[in-house]
């Protein structure tokens, strides 16, 4: 495998969430050992950026993809000028900054919004875009966390509601409350690795594998015509594997309580809030998995599904295109297929 010409940012990698990292590394070494056995002819090359707070690679075959490879972590990059919460300069941080005033926000952003309100309306108890403000009590990348209290919680919750994002038309979008935040910590990424896998194939990428940060998205099969092999973590242990999927032209996505966590009195705070009580979702469920051709489908789900708990998950699985999912519950791996 080359390394040279790697756009890595070692400071920020460094700075980023430990487990994030360690799960990405896992993830990465376990896919190594398949892309090891792809024939003479076409060994893999990798590029990585950071970026969206994680660490973004792309492995792919021939050296006439370089550009193309470069070009998508760059629009990987410039995603952030649309999505980001903390930069300044983004297009959503300005709205969630925007006081309740109206504001034009950039054509794409505002038709992946209207998407993604869709889902928001249609599964309020599972999946919420404007948990802004409950995200913000959770800080888990601080050395001494706090457990954010009843009272912190319920002003927040107060603070939330899709109800409360008003699409005005002509890109312009209201946020009717001015503490609500909108965070889109569950589709944001799905939605950017589609992208870059639309640009890699239009330049005639045919074989290639994206991570985006545990976000995986293969195009075509390896060149020697097998499948690529993913591994699903097991929660329980981070340097160690529960399944491998194998996929072509498909994405796998993890949605799982070991990502970002903080462990106060042996109770553990993970990221992924169910929406009612503004605390993170407990119903057994240690990660959900879901494979499936579109990424931004299978990282919205993910989260969805995840926080709704398995035995609902599983009603809700017939609403959607085919999909298969794993759910590790209670450390025991179960699938599903609609
Ligand atoms: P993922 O890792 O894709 O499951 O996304 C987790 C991120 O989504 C969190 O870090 C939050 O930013 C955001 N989030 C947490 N809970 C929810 C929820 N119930 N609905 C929508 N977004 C959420
Ligand atoms: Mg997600």
């Amino acid at each position: 495998m080359k390394t040279q010409n790697k756009c890595v940012n070692i400071t920020s990698i460094f700075h980023c969430n430990y487990a994030i990292f360690l799960s990405f590394a896992f993830l990465f070494s376990a896919l190594f050992p398949a892309l090891a056995g792809c024939g003479k002819t076409a060994s893999p090359r990798t590029e990585t950026v950071f970026a969206l707070d994680t660490v973004v690679q792309i492995t792919y075959y021939r050296d006439a993809d370089k550009n193309a490879v470069m070009e998508a972590l760059s629009a990987c990059k410039a995603y952030e000028k649309l999505f980001s919460r903390t930069d300044p300069e983004s297009a959503l941080y300005r709205l969630n900054h925007a006081n309740g005033e109206e504001t034009e926000v950039p054509e794409e952003l505002y038709k992946f919004l209207l998407e993604v309100q869709k889902y928001a309306v249609r599964y309020p108890d599972y999946f919420d875009i404007t948990l802004g403000a409950v995200s913000d009590l959770y800080d888990f990348k601080s050395e001494n966390p706090e457990v954010p209290s009843d009272a912190a919680v319920s002003e927040a919750l107060s603070h939330t509601g899709i109800e409360k994002v008003s699409f005005l038309g002509d890109r312009k979008i209201r946020l009717l409350d001015k503490g609500l935040s909108l965070d889109l910590g569950a589709v944001a990424k799905g939605y950017i690795g589609e992208r870059m896998k639309e640009m890699l194939e239009n330049a005639g990428v045919r074989s290639a594998l994206l991570n985006l940060g545990g976000n995986v998205l293969a195009i075509g099969k390896r060149p020697d015509g097998r499948a690529f092999s993913i591994g699903i973590q097991d929660p329980e242990h981070e340097d160690r594997m529960i399944k491998t999927v194998d996929v072509s032209d498909a994405c796998v996505v993890t949605s799982g309580n070991y990502e970002r966590f903080f462990i106060k009195d042996g109770v553990r705070y993970h990221h992924l809030i169910d929406p009612e009580t503004g605390r993170p979702a407990e119903n057994g469920l240690e990660s959900v998995t879901v494979v499936t051709e579109d990424s931004f489908l299978a990282d919205l789900l993910s989260t969805l599904l995840f926080v709704a708990g398995k035995d609902r998950a599983e009603a809700l699985l017939q609403d959607f295109p085919p999909l298969h999912v794993y759910f590790i519950e209670n450390g025991e791996l179960k699938e599903a297929v609609n």
